[in-house]
């Protein structure tokens, strides 16, 4: 018999979630059920070094049809962990969540109505987020250096992992073949007609955040160096400065006949190696844009019924 596609594809990434999958299956399947569309859920246990990999087998087991698998041979990140069921999905429209239980299920038909309204992703902002002091001021921080750096990707709130997407976005996504990447900030770069809706937040269920201030750090860089130049062409930006500041002074103390003539020359010159160093970082960062063409990750095995 030909199977059938599902109408939506729910799609969670999982890091040591055993204490969050029972419950998030109870309240995922029976908000599905109540929205009453086809449906398939895709968990990616990213080499999860608890029970999450024994509880996802149990789940598939109880809806083979509907749940599917993919197990990673280890860690390669949440963002990684998404994309391999990207590779996979068949719904036609595809949800993003986390396990944890902080983006409530609930939410999703908010979502499934914004797109039936016709738009090709839509992005969350959390009202009331239940997260520290300290990750609630990383981010507002965050949010404002990536505006200010890479203005083209509007978004209020880059955290909130509770976003749809129709396939074309997805497929487009998944070929990409990009290893470091930030999806959605990727799905911004090719939506026709994106939104952003307010969406509710929880604390997380049970368990700890997988990411201290290092994760944090390099997962924010991974979105600033994976869509802009810039941290390559500050030197350029700060060797034009140093050239013109020490020309207007060659000029104002060549004038003034000062011997701190030879100390504004020696400036000059640093200013146009810091402008030949630019120069390069910004070859190097074209040729890094090609090349980045290493296997993203590894699957060890899928469970799926067909
Ligand atoms: N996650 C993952 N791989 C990782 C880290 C996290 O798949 O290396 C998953 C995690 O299980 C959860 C989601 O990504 O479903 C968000 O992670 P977490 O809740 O730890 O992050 P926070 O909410 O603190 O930003
Ligand atoms: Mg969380």
């Amino acid at each position: 018999m030909e199977k059938i596609n599902p109408y939506l594809s729910i799609v969670i990434p999982v890091f040591n979630e055993e204490k969050n999958l029972e419950e998030l299956y109870r309240r995922l399947t029976l908000t599905l059920d109540r929205i009453g569309k086809s449906y398939e859920i895709i968990f990616t246990n990213d080499g999860s070094r608890d029970r999450s990999s024994e509880i996802l087998y149990d789940l598939h087991v109880r809806k083979p049809d509907q749940i599917r698998v993919i197990e990673f041979g280890s860690n390669f990140g949440q963002h990684m962990a998404i994309m391999a069921a990207f590779e996979r999905v068949r719904g036609e429209i595809v949800i993003t969540l986390d396990a944890d239980l902080q983006n409530p299920p609930e939410e999703i038909a908010k979502l499934i109505i914004a797109m039936e309204q016709g738009h090709d992703v839509v992005n969350t902002h959390r009202e009331n987020r239940q997260d520290s002091w300290f990750r609630r001021m990383i981010s507002k921080i965050h949010n404002k250096i990536r505006g200010w750096m890479i203005p083209k990707i509007k978004m209020i709130d880059e955290g909130c992992m509770l976003r749809a997407y129709r396939r074309h976005i997805v497929d487009l996504m998944a070929s990409t073949g990009e290893a470091n990447t930030f999806i959605p900030a990727l799905a911004l770069s090719y939506a026709a007609h994106p939104t952003e809706i307010p969406v509710a937040h929880e604390p997380r269920f049970a368990g700890k955040s997988n990411y201290n201030f290092f994760g944090l750090i390099r997962y924010n860089f991974d979105l600033v160096t994976g869509f802009s130049l810039f941290p390559l062409q500050i030197y350029t930006l700060l060797s034009l400065f140093v050239i013109s500041i020490s020309f207007l002074s060659i000029i104002l103390l060549s004038v003034l006949r000062s011997p701190m003539i030879f100390h504004a020359m020696i400036f000059f010159v640093l200013g146009i190696f810091l402008f030949g160093l630019g120069i390069i970082g910004e070859y190097i960062g074209r040729i890094y844009l090609e090349v980045r063409k290493r296997p993203r990750f590894v699957i060890r095995k899928i469970l799926e019924k067909n």
